[in-house]
């Protein structure tokens, strides 16, 4: 297994609907593998398909303390079946670094997926959860966190996102530049 380079904002990867998944086969498990190794190596609590490069229906979920292999989720093909109540969380994703916003979402989800075996996955989230698993199916109809901002306030995080990637490649850059010349 191996990590997988992220796909990071703006990327048209991420704004486009992912197609279902049809058949589950050991290429798909293994990819599975290496999305849950990409996720843990961020430290992230939830990765999606898309954020790796491919426009698949596939979530990697883990929102337990010490990546316990039972807090481990992987959901294939997920649908909301149902949900309830609103809440409010200061979301991050690693496809923005370093960006957190606070987004509105349902509290209670009700979710039937797959996992990587091709088992029927059913399951009722709240908290942390159903806010992470939220977040990662929108990723898979091309829709990230700021897109689930008002107008206003998403003009203005993702304005300030872009400045800091541009003030961030400007750094790589100089760095680079420099190493150059301390080599030769
Ligand atoms: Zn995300």
């Amino acid at each position: 297994m191996a990590r997988l380079p992220l796909v990071i904002y703006p990327d048209s990867i991420l704004t486009r609907r992912c197609a279902d998944i049809l058949e589950l086969d050991g290429e798909i498990y293994e990819f599975g593998q290496a999305m849950a190794e990409t996720m843990y190596g961020s430290n992230g609590i939830g990765l999606a398909a898309p954020q790796v490069a491919r426009n698949i229906r596939l979530v990697t979920v883990d929102v337990g303390q010490d990546n316990a292999a039972e807090t481990l989720m992987h959901l294939v093909n997920p649908v909301i079946v149902e949900s309830h109540g609103r809440t409010t969380y200061e979301e991050g994703c690693l496809s923005f670094p370093g960006l957190y916003a606070e987004v509105r979402r349902q509290k209670e989800i009700h979710v039937q997926a797959y996992d990587l075996d091709g088992g029927e996955v059913d399951i009722h989230a709240e908290g942390l959860l159903s806010i992470c698993i939220q977040h990662e199916i929108d990723h898979l109809n091309g829709v990230c966190f700021v897109d689930r901002l008002n107008s206003v306030k998403r003009k203005l995080v993702v304005r300030d996102y872009l400045r800091e990637q541009e003030f961030q490649r400007e750094d790589d850059t100089i760095d680079a530049i420099r190493a150059i010349h301390e080599e030769s």
